[in-house]
């Protein structure tokens, strides 16, 4: 299937090839705790609770559709993360996954550091009290603005993107009287994406320098002649949702090849190396992720071989997990609005929200599961098809799934794994109000970024 939208305009509600989805699952009311946040259950009385309270008084007092984060699930990933790498390397959480003031916060009591892209993402670190030395700038385009913000303040390194920005970051440190710390972000032809990669010499997109034709070794070379830079190490992103980790191997020897030859030609071992984020996770009981630990062991285990057997010294590891830290730790509450059924191919459940809240499906084809949270019910299963209130026919929230075939409007419906790439990607499509993300713990639910009001909406347009 395309990762694209459909070019010609909106997706027609296409059939299926046959055997796309798999069977009904054995038990329609059963949670997979894989997919599911941790503290997520089902009653005695049959309705679905996070962090100790249930969804029909979580609905009734923050409205839907909204995003339910559970805080303890949130830190205890963030945390297994920081133990798994251990003191000899860097954890930074990629905002861009999700970002709001208690986030950083809890990131911040948990030991994590964070990666920024934006000035917006850079503020609302800083505002939360993340300290600026634990924060790494990114993006391929950033502004002058920008840059002069994060070297004003004090971030811990800024990720180098293009030639012109070395020396824009050079001149604008130099002119503020610093410093910088920086890293250079490589592209190193490997393309990695749930259980394949694809490694090239060259690769086709925006970010970084490439490795091949000597670009990185010219980018070394002119960010080490300059004043400004303090050049502390490599960078590489190979993809999102990963779950092999063939990849990283082939990228992290290519990145020590690197190091080695920078080390033959200036005479310096650069300390650090970064090996970026994308693990993958579980949206539907399919997916086998990876535990921290494993992740950690295998990406050391790859780093230190290559280093020795280019007799470098090993060299401290980060890594920038975004959707692996806040993905399964949220869900998305909707209310079941119309129910559809078309004869003889499946049944159109419309929610009271769609794309404005998870862009993800219609942009990425991306696989998300759905359950009846509201009770528990033993009607047969039905193929359902969960589409949003959107006036667009490729506003698909859930492509494929079964729910009870006594599902009714006023039915609360949950999609599990909505915390990363969610929110963050919200947008005001129709003038739809964004929703709100409400951290439940320990029996306590509170709104961390609030639902949009038709006055914000108002207070934008001026007239
Ligand atoms: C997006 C991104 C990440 C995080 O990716 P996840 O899939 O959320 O883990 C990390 N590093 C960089 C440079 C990124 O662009």
């Amino acid at each position: 299937m395309s990762r694209s939208a459909h070019p010609a305009g909106p997706r027609h509600a296409d059939v299926l090839p046959e055997g796309h989805y798999t069977a009904p699952p054995t038990d329609l009311n059963a949670l997979d705790s894989n997919v599911w946040a941790q503290t997520v259950t089902r009653t005695p009385d049959g309705v679905v609770s996070v962090g100790g309270i249930d969804v029909k008084k979580l609905a009734e007092e923050f409205g839907t559709p909204a995003y339910f984060l559970d805080e303890a699930d949130f830190r205890a990933r963030a945390r297994a993360w920081r133990t798994a790498f251990g003191e000899d390397a860097d954890v930074f959480y990629a905002g861009k996954a999700f970002l709001s003031r208690a986030v950083v916060r809890w990131l911040h009591e948990e030991g994590l550091n964070l990666d920024v892209c934006s000035g917006g993402e850079l503020t609302t670190a800083l505002s939360a009290g993340m300290p600026a030395d634990r924060i790494a700038f990114h993006g391929n385009n950033k502004s002058t603005e920008e840059i002069t913000e994060a070297i004003g303040r004090g971030v811990g390194r800024i990720v180098l993107d293009s030639f012109q920005e070395i020396v824009r970051v050079a001149h604008i440190a130099e002119s503020l009287g610093k410093r910088q710390r920086v890293q250079i972000r490589v592209t190193v032809g490997v393309e990695a994406h749930t259980h394949e990669f694809i490694a090239t010499a060259h690769e086709d997109q925006k970010f970084g320098i490439g490795l091949a034709d000597g670009q990185a070794a010219e980018a070394v070379r002119r960010a080490l002649a300059l004043d400004g830079l303090e050049l502390i190490g490599i960078h590489s992103h190979i993809g999102s949702q990963i779950f092999d980790m063939a990849g990283f191997e082939v990228a992290a020897r290519r990145v020590v090849k690197l190091l080695a030859e920078i080390r033959d030609e200036h005479g310096v071992e650069l300390p650090e190396i970064d090996l970026g984020g994308g693990l993958g996770i579980a949206y539907t009981s399919e997916d086998d992720p990876s535990e921290p630990h494993e992740i950690a062991k295998a990406l050391n285990e790859i780093v230190t071989r290559e280093c020795e057997s280019a007799k470098l010294r090993t060299p401290r590891i980060s890594v920038e997990p975004g959707r692996a830290i806040v993905g399964p730790t949220a869900f998305t509450l909707y209310e079941v609005g119309t129910i559809k059924p078309l004869d003889g191919l499946r049944t159109y459940v419309s929610v009271d929200g769609g794309m404005s809240d998870n862009i993800r499906t219609a942009l990425y084809d991306a696989e998300y599961s759905v359950a009846l949270v509201s009770r528990v019910s033993e009607a047969e299963p039905m193929l359902v098809r969960v589409v949003g209130k959107h006036c667009e026919s490729g506003d698909i929230v859930v492509r494929d799934a079964f729910l009870p075939a006594d599902l009714a409007p006023g039915d609360l419906i949950a999609v599990p794994a909505t915390g990363a790439y969610c929110r963050s990607m919200a947008s005001n499509y129709n003038h739809a109000l964004r929703p709100p993300v409400v951290a439940v713990h320990d029996g306590e639910a509170r709104v961390i970024v609030r639902r949009e009001t038709e006055e914000d909406l108002l207070r934008l347009d001026v007239g």
